[in-house]
């Protein structure tokens, strides 16, 4: 019998168990066991239920268009629980001027793709449309290296559009400073699309012909672009326990170091306590693996310690549906920096994904923090909640009193990407022994899919190794 242990139980350790106990399952002579320090499994997924509420600590949905999170529920036997975004309010807005506007139509990410919304979006100044327009112009950019989100957009699309789109939708998503954030490695699909078409309308245009074209032989799909589980995020942490019979999932098991070397590893606990393993998987955030590689890849762990992380804060709050003073026609809204506002953003939760709130109630989330406002994430629950309620009733006219109001923090929990990150990175996993797997967010991508993807490779990696597969063979 070989073993793997995985380290840390958030969704990228509970891939990379679920992908060995399927090893497992298949008749290899494998044992594994998950070590989580926590008191639950799920890591940065939290979800609670009171109420007929389903209330999301942390992440909420996922993006379709990476499948790998669609497809381990469809394989954990929950597909059907999987649920889309509200066909009928797809409009999201942006707080700007006092007031709040519709992303126009059309707008990929934040590039125009339909001419007369554009042109006619109050969202926009004019010599702000007129410098975006200069994108189809702009020859494209020479070399290969990284830059920020913030150099790439004002290169192409001017300060205005970074301001009010780049850095609230896309920054924002990273809970990040476009200056600092790498464009490579948070939406490389702009770079493609830069060296490709060189701009990035035009870019845009060709590939929605291309998927017209391609529309009809592709099976048509159900799933919109946010997918989410009917009763939270938490529902895949559970399928997962309950379909690795032969894993041992131990909660309250903090490892405090690892020693050894290639093939022959020990990790020790926190209050005593040891395993022995053939290949380690460490699904720690970065900061964390940091201080575990230490004594064993300590030129990796210099590396990863440069990797920060930021705090941010989420505050949710349900009101009664009859005479609430907002339509909540749409998905929520985004809130550029320059508006001094507290709140980056706000999800119409029930709007987004009705079955979120029981009948007669609605539910909003609003998210604070991130790399430009970190203070504001580390306030107490009662001041976040006030800033929030002060801003609601600015922003959306909202007076009436919650019929509740969470507030949760997410201290130092938001992984940034700063420009460079995945040569950091490669040279992170260079400096790695045999038997030694990283897997999570700090790495390539921070999403629920990458991360589920990573973890999932991370031991098909260390089966491999275990096993003397071949590729071919995995
Ligand atoms: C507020 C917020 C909102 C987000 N929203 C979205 C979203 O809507 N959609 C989306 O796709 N992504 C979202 N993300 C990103 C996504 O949730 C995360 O990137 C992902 O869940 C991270 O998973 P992970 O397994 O890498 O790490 P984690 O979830 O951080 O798991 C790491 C685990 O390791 C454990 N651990 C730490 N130290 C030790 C130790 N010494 N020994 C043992 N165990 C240890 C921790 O307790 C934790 O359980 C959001 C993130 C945050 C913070």
């Amino acid at each position: 019998m070989k073993k793997i242990i995985v380290i840390g139980g958030g969704i990228a350790g509970l891939a990379a168990a679920y992908r060995i106990q399927n090893e497992i399952s298949a008749g290899a002579p494998l044992e594994c066991s998950l070590l989580e320090g926590g008191e639950r499994f799920g890591g940065k997924i939290a979800t609670e239920k009171s109420e007929g509420f389903v209330i999301e600590r942390g992440p909420d949905s996922f993006i379709s268009q990476k499948p790998a999170a669609i497809r381990l529920c469809q394989q954990l036997g929950i597909g059907d629980h999987l649920v889309g975004t509200n066909p009928g309010a797809p409009s999201t807005y942006v707080y700007t001027g006092g007031k709040l506007v519709t992303m126009p139509d059309g707008l990929s990410l934040m590039i125009p793709t339909k001419f007369l919304p554009f042109a006619f979006t109050p969202l926009f100044s004019l010599a702000g449309k007129i410098r975006m327009a200069f994108d189809l112009l702009i020859p494209k950019k020479v070399g290969e290296g990284d830059e920020s989100l913030a150099s790439f957009v004002r290169r192409r699309m001017g300060e205005e559009a970074l301001r009010k789109m780049a850095e609230p939708m896309l920054a924002g998503i990273y809970a990040s400073d476009p200056e600092t954030m790498s464009i490579g490695s948070t939406f490389p699909m702009f770079v493609e699309t830069e060296r490709k078409y060189r701009s990035l309308i035009l870019g845009m245009l060709a590939r929605k012909k291309t998927m017209l074209l391609n529309a009809n032989k592709r099976p048509a799909s159900n799933h919109t672009l946010f997918m989410t589980l009917k009763e939270g995020l938490g529902e895949m942490v559970e399928a997962v326990i309950k379909k690795s019979p032969d894993i041992q999932f131990k909660s309250e098991a903090r490892v405090e170091s690892i020693s050894g070397n290639e093939g022959d590893w020990l990790v020790n606990l926190e209050g005593g306590g040891e395993y022995k393993a053939q290949a380690l998987i460490l699904a720690t955030p970065g900061s964390i693996t940091a201080q575990l590689l230490q004594p064993v890849a300590p030129d990796s762990a210099e590396i990863l310690k440069q990797i920060k992380y930021v705090s941010t804060a989420t505050v949710t709050l349900a009101y009664k549906k009859e005479g609430f003073s907002h339509a909540l026609d749409g998905f929520g809204f985004v809130v550029p920096k320059c508006e001094g506002r507290s709140i980056l953003a706000c999800t119409w939760t029930s709007s987004k994904f009705p079955h979120r709130a029981p009948e007669g109630y609605v539910m909003l989330r609003c998210y604070l923090g991130g790399a430009l406002q970190e203070d504001i994430a580390e306030k107490d629950e009662s001041t976040l909640i006030s800033l929030v309620r002060q801003d609601l009733k600015e922003i959306m006219g909202v007076h009436e009193e919650p019929v509740f109001s969470k507030a949760f923090h997410n201290r130092k929990s938001n992984v940034q990407y700063h420009v460079n990150h995945s040569q950091r990175i490669d040279a992170v996993m260079q400096g790695l022994k045999s038997g030694l797997f990283l897997a999570g967010s700090a790495y390539r991508g921070i999403g629920i899919p990458d991360c589920i993807q990573n973890g999932t490779q991370s031991a098909e990696s260390a089966i491999q190794l275990l096993m003397g597969k071949s590729n071919a063979e995995i």
